[in-house]
């Protein structure tokens, strides 16, 4: 495909992104709230934005359907990253990556006393790894959304997922027992296109990183 394709999610990331895609000249053309088409045209003729879900996005930079993308460290983790050159953290879409479980439940006598602890997550991989380093036995459940109901309901002991204000948790009544990881959105890049249509995308990226809080 000649030109830029751009693979993007909806919500915040889109959002977010706006701003920086607009430092590059780059404008989409709609709003994939408001619309329901999945390729967006934008001002260039030559640029166009795909609507994927987030944890899509590497998979469509890393086969080359999109040329760049924008995903969330948590997304990047859990895929592993192949085939995806990742030159900026964009620092959006900002939260961690954290434990929690409910209020009562003691967290920290539970990993002294070396307890197998059964852990909710959307993020496998970098849960098993976590508990890994820590050297907690945990058997982890995967679930794909709604992380909080897992221990309300009698699933999972804890949970490993994002927090940014913390009201979700407080909600359900569950507290952050300890902190993961910081988590931003980072620039994807498809390594195969960084080389054959550098001349392109090169000026993006720079403006992109010339926009960069
Ligand atoms: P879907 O909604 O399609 O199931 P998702 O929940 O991963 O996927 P979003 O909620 O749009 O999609 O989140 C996209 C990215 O934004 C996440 O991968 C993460 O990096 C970041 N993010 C998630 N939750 C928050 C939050 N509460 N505050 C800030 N950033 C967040
Ligand atoms: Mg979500």
């Amino acid at each position: 495909m000649s030109g830029i394709t751009i693979a993007l999610s909806k919500g915040r990331i889109f959002e977010e992104t706006l701003p920086l895609l607009a430092a590059a000249g780059i404008v989409p053309a709609e709003d994939p709230e408001k619309s329901r088409k999945l390729i967006i045209g934008t001002n260039r003729p030559d640029v166009r934005v795909v609507i994927v879900r987030a944890s899509d996005v590497p998979t469509y930079v890393q086969y080359g359907a999109a040329d760049m993308g924008i995903a969330g460290k948590d997304v990047l983790l859990e895929h592993g990253g192949a085939g995806l050159y990742q030159p900026l953290d964009l620092r959006i879409a900002k939260c961690r990556m954290c434990v929690a479980a409910p209020a009562g439940f003691d967290y920290a006598a539970a990993v002294r006393q070396g307890a197998r602890l059964r852990i909710a997550t959307k993020y496998i991989s970098v849960a098993r790894e976590h508990f890994a380093a820590k050297g907690v036995h945990v058997d982890l459940i995967k679930l794909y959304g709604s992380m909080e109901l897992a221990p309300l309901a009698g699933l999972a002991e804890a949970i490993v997922d994002l927090v940014s204000s913390g009201s979700t948790l407080k909600a359900n009544n569950l507290v952050e027992v300890e902190e993961i990881m910081n988590i931003s959105s980072r620039l994807v890049v498809n390594q195969a296109a960084l080389k054959m249509k550098r001349e392109l995308l090169q000026p993006v990226i720079a403006a992109i990183e010339g926009a960069i809080k």
